[in-house]
């Protein structure tokens, strides 16, 4: 069954409304999961934990912590939505996302990328973004959360691709809605270099690409090879205890700059389209090169020929490419 917000707020002031909300949803008795930071911006009338104290791994205490309360509300950057989600889903109660920066689709996605692979869940009953919270957030989030929405645009080939050559069920209109999404804000921040507007904008994209997944029952629209190459890089972080603090949108936009340049080649995508990513992506200052990221190249090649084997998700890079072809590419699209 699908599931998608009920409330939807992007607003200067937004969060103004969030006892209006409260009473139209019938909730009284919400625990707020928040950062240190991010706590003040909720009525002190609640209570609150920080989600540095929540255990994910002891499913019971979060019963138990959560039975008093009617909803939960996580109010922060992506890990305070991302555990509020996570704690919601577990105690069986309404989520309502009140994010305070933009830096991925997780504001309003059903999915919870803890860790790989992700679980999908219900979507938030609610969404309230304060833009006037959320533009002054760190540009840098900002700025990742474009490389959330481009990847949009290889997601869809990649899973046009996987109904053409493997016969995967394939809908028809959330690929367009997606892609639709993302030329939408490419096109903005081509057009009007004067990009005030752009956190309201980057907003809005990013709740449509979470509803694109709500409506497919799947991440497909909006995650494909540009993924799972973040993916593999997030696993080689890990892997060699890497001190490197790329965030998830700028290893996507990254990733959506080499899937482009794959889909090109194979006449799937136009130029001029895939020129558009990284030029936006540019503009607005994401990082386009493995180096402004802090990935040393051999890296970067080897989370290209293990991306593929990240999950079972048929992608251009179908059954994995070769060290020197990996080499190849991401000398061609200068990411190393
Ligand atoms: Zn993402």
């Amino acid at each position: 069954m699908i599931t998608i917000p009920r409330y939807i707020v992007v607003e200067e002031g937004g969060i103004e409304v969030l006892p209006n909300i409260l009473s139209k949803l019938n909730l009284k008795n919400p625990l707020v999961i928040a950062g240190k930071k991010t706590k003040k911006y909720v009525s002190s009338d609640f209570e609150y934990m920080y989600y540095s104290d929540i255990d994910l791994n002891n499913i019971s205490s979060i019963e138990k912590l959560t039975k008093d309360y009617d909803s939960i509300i996580g109010v922060g950057g992506g890990k305070s939505i991302d555990i509020g989600k996570y704690v919601a889903y577990y105690s069986k109660k309404p989520f309502i996302s009140i994010p305070t920066t933009a830096s991925n689709d997780g504001i309003a996605s059903p999915i919870i990328s803890l860790k790989q692979p992700s679980i999908m869940v219900e979507s938030p009953i609610a969404i309230i973004a304060d833009i006037s919270i959320i533009k002054k957030s760190p540009k840098r989030l900002l700025n990742a959360g474009l490389g959330d929405i481009v990847s949009n645009i290889t997601a869809v080939l990649d899973w046009n691709l996987a109904h053409k050559e493997v016969g995967e069920e394939y809908s028809e209109s959330s690929a367009i809605f997606s892609k639709t999404i993302a030329k939408e804000l490419i096109d903005f921040i081509l057009n009007k270099p004067n990009i005030h507007e752009y956190s309201k904008k980057l907003v809005k994209a990013l709740i449509g690409s979470g509803i694109t997944i709500a409506i497919a029952g799947s991440t497909r629209p909006a995650s494909g090879s540009e993924h799972l190459f973040s993916h593999a890089l997030d696993y080689l972080k890990i892997k060699y205890d890497l001190k490197i603090d790329s965030l998830h949108g700028e290893q996507c936009g990254l990733g959506t700059i080499i899937s482009s340049y794959m889909h090109y080649n194979e006449e799937n995508l136009n130029k001029d389209d895939m020129e558009h990513i990284k030029s936006s992506l540019k503009i607005i200052n994401a990082p386009t090169t493995g180096k402004e990221l802090g990935f040393d190249d051999d890296i970067l090649i080897e989370a290209l020929t293990i991306a593929h084997k990240i999950r079972n998700r048929y992608t251009i890079l179908r059954n994995g490419i070769s060290k020197e072809k990996a080499e190849t590419i991401l000398k061609e699209t200068e990411i190393i």
